[in-house]
């Protein structure tokens, strides 16, 4: 017979359920966390003075309760005095954020990357040395306990490698265990791909937290994509799943950086739009460019309009083939295709009707990131916080010690 689960197991499980409750949903009474937890007023109290003794919650009187009585002590999180760092690396753009208990972003660098080749030294010694600039102006009673990175690439699950990085110019790098050595703060370093992280982050705190079924789409130079699938990503055998980007949708179309042809970033990345609006051969590149396009096509540009049009047609035909497959309740466009998707919602709507299955586009909901461009970076501080929320007084101990 095996044994049930000890009782420090259901006490750790509690304080980390009531942990994630402070961590997402922000402050909350006693009364509210006994009826959302169901467990009873004298466990709710032991749990908060468990984390509260570990400086990871702190309780206070209600400002104003408008009800007679004794009212329920409000539970905060200690935004200020716990953080992780979150790394996000683009193409384009290096940035880091020093990120507090409850998702509050207390500090932020970023930088500009040029589009050569891949050098992991300099890189890892640009984001260390944001977060050692970041760490010199924390108070002497902060305390950080995680550190975590987006990267646009595909990352092997088990040990953070970045296998696969076209876009970075990326194959087979350790970049987990680097930044981790380079910070020196005795923490390892979680990494994960940008675009699976961005989906997390809008079901933790965007458009997605209430949805289960979701696929977030992640436009940068190239096409990601995050498949959350009853409330949980979709991360495959090894952690590579979600490559949305590489789904073939025009056989014998565009060359794609991973060496196939017509894949859904091939045909709708930020290349594609940007030769067939014109504007490759003046040099024009990244997240403004693309933007531009989307303004001159809004402003009556045709050339504009047209390649935004030839776009969206491409990028309805992917969507129409994951609903298809995976049914979600939303499809979610962020990064640049937030932009390129409000562009061209005609042609995505269209490519849906005469591509989609009718049950499976019924109730569908097509919506943009509420993230934005933080999206990724607020996904690398979830991943960070995760195993804080699993085990909080033992990772609270150890990053004291
Ligand atoms: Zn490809």
């Amino acid at each position: 017979m095996r044994a049930g689960p000890s009782q420090e197991d259901i006490r750790r499980h509690n304080l980390g359920a009531l942990l994630r409750h402070v961590h997402l949903g922000g402050p909350i009474s006693r009364a509210e966390l006994t009826s959302k937890m169901g467990l009873n007023r004298s466990t709710i109290m032991a749990l908060t003075s468990d984390l509260t003794a570990a400086g990871l919650v702190r309780e206070e009187l209600p400002r104003e309760t408008g009800r007679a009585g004794r009212p329920s002590l409000v539970v905060r999180p200690e935004s200020a005095r716990v953080y992780v760092f979150a790394f996000d690396v683009g193409p384009d753009r290096l940035a880091v954020a020093r990120v507090g208990l409850g998702g509050v972003i207390l500090d932020r660098r970023e930088s500009e990357r040029d589009r050569g080749a891949f050098d992991l030294d300099e890189l890892a010694g640009v984001l260390a040395g944001f977060a050692r600039q970041m760490r010199r102006k924390t108070r002497p009673d902060t305390v950080c306990v995680g550190a975590a990175a987006a990267v646009s690439g595909g990352v092997r699950k088990a040990d953070g490698v970045v296998r696969f990085g076209p876009n970075l110019k990326a194959e087979e790098v350790p970049f987990g265990e680097e930044l981790g050595r380079r910070l020196g703060l005795g923490l390892p370093v979680s990494v994960g791909n940008d675009a699976n992280l961005a989906a997390l982050a809008e079901h933790s705190r965007g458009v997605g937290m209430a949805v289960r079924d979701f696929i977030y789409l992640h436009g940068d130079v190239g096409i990601g994509g995050g498949i959350i699938a009853g409330g949980h990503l979709l991360g495959g055998h090894d952690g590579y799943g979600g490559e949305v980007g590489h789904m073939v949708v025009n056989p014998g179309g565009r060359a794609c950086g991973c060496g196939s042809h017509g894949c859904l970033e091939a045909e709708v990345g930020e290349r594609a739009l940007l030769e067939s609006a014109g504007r490759v051969s003046s040099g024009q590149q990244g997240r403004d460019a693309v933007r531009a396009v989307v303004e001159s096509a809004d402003r009556g540009d045709i050339v504009a309009q047209e390649a935004l049009s030839r776009v969206g047609d491409w990028l309805g035909l992917g969507v129409a083939n994951l609903v298809n497959i995976f049914n979600p309740e939303m499809v979610i466009f962020g990064g640049i295709l937030r932009e390129i998707y409000l562009g061209s919602a005609a042609q995505v709507r269209s490519q849906l009707t005469l591509h989609a299955m009718a049950p499976q586009r019924e109730r569908l909901r097509l919506r943009t990131s509420a993230l934005g461009d933080s999206a990724t970076l607020v996904g690398a501080a979830e991943l960070a916080f995760a195993h804080v929320l699993a085990d909080p007084l033992e990772v609270l101990a150890r990053a004291n010690a």
